[in-house]
């Protein structure tokens, strides 16, 4: 057994970080703006607005102190006030759908497709047209959501969210560097969410972006990120602002990770191919790729999907102990936990083999659990067709990322294998 344990997605350093953060105490910006937080939005600019064989972009890049402030405050841009809907991918982390209750308006989930996993285009239009009829107004934002990296339907759904003319805001924190038909994704909507949270493809420690059309969404969101202060000698406030500015601390982080978010993307996808050719005679688990060649994932994290009928050893024994503590050890899980089951969660075998893992000193996790499905939306309006609880009860996700070897892949997989009853 191995005595380093194997996780989901550990931060990597480059080793240019320290430079970046000295140069910070040098010059003595300790402070949430700075050289550091100019030149981290600079190359992120340079990032996000490549495209293969066209122009580039000119998106505009504001920095701040996490992805789930960027979703905040593309939401109160968009205008989103107390009672407004806003329809957002169900099958997400929850920081796609909170801030939308910190504004008092009121998330609608929308279910995914089959083939990336993520908002289904033709259920986006239904929910749309009946919000209409039921409440006599449009929603005011669309949020797809690049699970695990896999882009979502981006065409189809510009195409929509602009005849309707509401405006979508893509939360792309798991999907820094995906394209859909070579455009980075984060560049399509009127906002794009980046998140350099610990275990994203990048990190600041933790941290987060907004991608803005130009430079006046830039300064708008500026504005309300540094406590909406008005241009006088004194304290001025019209508006109510948010303390979400970057540090130029963390923003020195996020420099030297600039110079290595190419290698990592290219792990990520490397190591999606090596699972892909190891787990490929393996019957009854099939791990989840790109739909075609217009979806360019950054595999994030990997993931597959377990038939209901294959027999892990044990699964007998699943669900028989209430879990104390966190899943992984990574999150910072308080709340002790008052049951063993819930009505909604992964099929036995998929918990048995997430044990098994464990045991090896494999960090494995579920999928993320349909926000439709949480006790805490119960009573939101959703828009379903089975699709992403469906993946919750059969779905897992492997680990990826720079620390992840060869090696480690085949040790993954020979874990799985003999994991098989
Ligand atoms: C991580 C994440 C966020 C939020 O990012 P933080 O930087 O952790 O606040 C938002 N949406 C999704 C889908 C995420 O996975």
């Amino acid at each position: 057994m191995r005595k380093e344990r194997i996780y989901l997605c550990l931060a990597h350093m480059s080793g240019k970080e320290m430079d970046f953060i000295q140069e910070a105490f040098d010059t003595n910006w300790v402070v949430p703006m700075g050289p550091n937080v100019n030149g981290f939005e600079k190359d992120l600019e340079y990032f996000v607005n490549s495209r293969e064989g066209k122009a580039p972009l000119d998106k505009k890049v504001v920095g701040l102190s996490a992805g789930t402030a960027a979703v905040h405050l593309a939401l109160l841009a968009c205008g989103v006030q107390p009672g407004d809907e806003v329809l957002v991918q169900s099958f997400t982390f929850c920081a796609s759908s909170h801030p939308i209750t910190y504004l008092g308006a009121v998330p609608v989930f929308i279910d995914s497709e089959k083939d990336s996993w993520n908002m289904d285009p033709d259920l986006l239009e239904t929910a749309i047209k009946d919000r209409i009829e039921k409440t006599g107004k449009k929603p005011k934002a669309i949020i797809p959501v690049a699970l695990y990296g896999m882009p979502y339907q981006i065409d189809r759904i510009m195409e929509i969210a602009d005849r309707y003319g509401i405006p979508v805001i893509e939360d792309a924190a798991e999907g820094l560097g995906s394209c859909y038909d070579g455009q980075v994704l984060g560049t399509f909507g009127r906002y794009g969410v980046l998140s350099f949270n610990g275990n994203k493809m990048i990190t600041t420690s933790g941290g987060g972006a907004l991608i803005c059309e130009d430079e006046a969404s830039k300064n708008e969101i500026l504005f309300y990120a540094t406590q909406a202060r008005e241009s006088y000698p004194y304290y001025q406030h019209e508006h109510i602002g948010y303390n979400y500015r970057m540090s130029n601390i963390c923003a020195g982080i996020g420099r030297g990770q600039m110079t290595v978010i190419d290698d990592h993307i290219a792990h990520h996808k490397h190591v999606q191919e090596l699972y892909c050719e190891l787990l490929k005679d393996v019957s009854g688990i099939t791990m989840h790729g790109n739909p075609s060649d217009r979806y360019d994932s950054n595999f994030w994290l990997c993931t597959a999907t377990l038939d209901p009928d294959l027999k892990i050893k044990g699964q007998e024994n699943a669900y028989r102990k209430v879990i104390t503590g966190a899943v992984g050890g990574a999150a910072g899980v308080t709340h002790a936990a008052s049951t063993a089951t819930t009505d909604c969660q992964p099929n036995d075998n998929v918990e048995a083999l997430r044990v098994a893992l464990d045991v090896a000193n494999i960090e494995a996790r579920p999928l993320w659990k349909p926000m439709h499905k949480q006790p805490v939306y119960r009573n939101n309006p959703s828009y379903t067709n089975g699709v992403s609880e469906e993946l919750f009860a059969v779905g897992i996700c492997l680990p990826a990322g720079p620390y992840v070897t060869d090696d480690d892949v085949r040790y993954i997989v020979d874990a799985i294998k003999e994991s098989i009853a």
